[in-house]
């Protein structure tokens, strides 16, 4: 963790949580969460609970992120949501580009091109990338997460630095309770920083690690130096181990 980037510790539900179960979740987040903490905290709640969840976390400061983004502004997208509809709700940021997203189809253009439509219209992007298992054992991390981050950034530019985060999260530690090493998520991140500097400022980007992370390893994790906080799915489902993980970055 550097001096300079401002950590962020991103809580993604996944297809969990009613809108009750989202109240609940944040009337308990709110009360474990140190809000005077130097670090951005944010939840991921699926569409259905963006506004309720934004309603419940409104004074606190713990932000709320969509899990996906499309990227036309209105139109003929069954089942998608507009960047404008992710911000009426209150959410001010969005995941693009989770694994889960790109095996359900997501293209590197579509990513690319919801990085872009996403920022122009004022969300923070968190735009996820990593390899799978065959991948990494073919020894070709390097060589996908290279393409995969220059994919993704094909529309943007230095000018965005502010509302960009990339996580880098390896599919094969994904909801698997298998973890990178602490070795293994800098070497990743810091090629992610390496390959994104060709288009914005690296030593203000903030890249998070993402895979299984938990209370008990995430310290040691954010420690890395290019590590800048986590994206967390399991342990973010609850509200002590996710406040855990935000102390740790803390
Ligand atoms: C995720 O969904 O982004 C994630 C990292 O999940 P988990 O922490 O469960 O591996």
């Amino acid at each position: 963790m550097s001096a300079v980037r401002r950590p962020l510790v991103a809580g993604n539900w996944k297809m969990h949580k009613t809108v009750g179960e989202a109240r609940e979740f944040c009337d308990a987040l709110a009360t474990l969460v140190d809000v005077a903490a130097p670090l951005d905290v944010a939840v991921c709640p699926p569409f259905t609970a963006l506004e309720a969840t934004a309603r419940a976390l409104a004074g606190t400061s713990i932000a709320v992120y969509a899990q996906n983004v499309h990227e036309a502004e209105a139109g003929a997208h069954t089942g998608d949501v507009s960047a404008a509809m992710v911000l009426d709700t209150g959410a001010t940021g969005a995941l693009v580009g989770h694994s889960e997203r790109r095996a359900a189809g997501d293209t590197d253009a579509q990513v690319a091109a919801r990085v872009r439509a996403g920022i122009d219209a004022g969300l923070l992007i968190v735009m996820c990338c990593g390899e799978s298992l065959d991948t990494r054992r073919a020894g070709q991390t390097e060589e996908w997460v290279t393409r995969q981050v220059r994919d993704g950034l094909a529309s943007a530019t230095a000018a965005d630095i502010d509302r960009l985060v990339i996580a880098y999260e390896p599919i094969w530690a994904i909801g698997t309770g298998e973890t990178a090493t602490p070795d293994q998520a800098q070497e990743a991140c810091a090629i992610v920083r390496r390959v994104a500097s060709e288009v914005v400022d690296g030593t203000r980007l903030r890249v998070l690690y993402g895979g299984s992370v938990n209370p008990g390893n995430a310290a040691e994790l954010m420690a890395c130096a290019d590590v800048d906080g986590a994206l967390v799915g399991g342990a973010s489902l609850d509200p002590g181990s996710f406040a855990a993980i935000v102390a740790a970055a803390a």
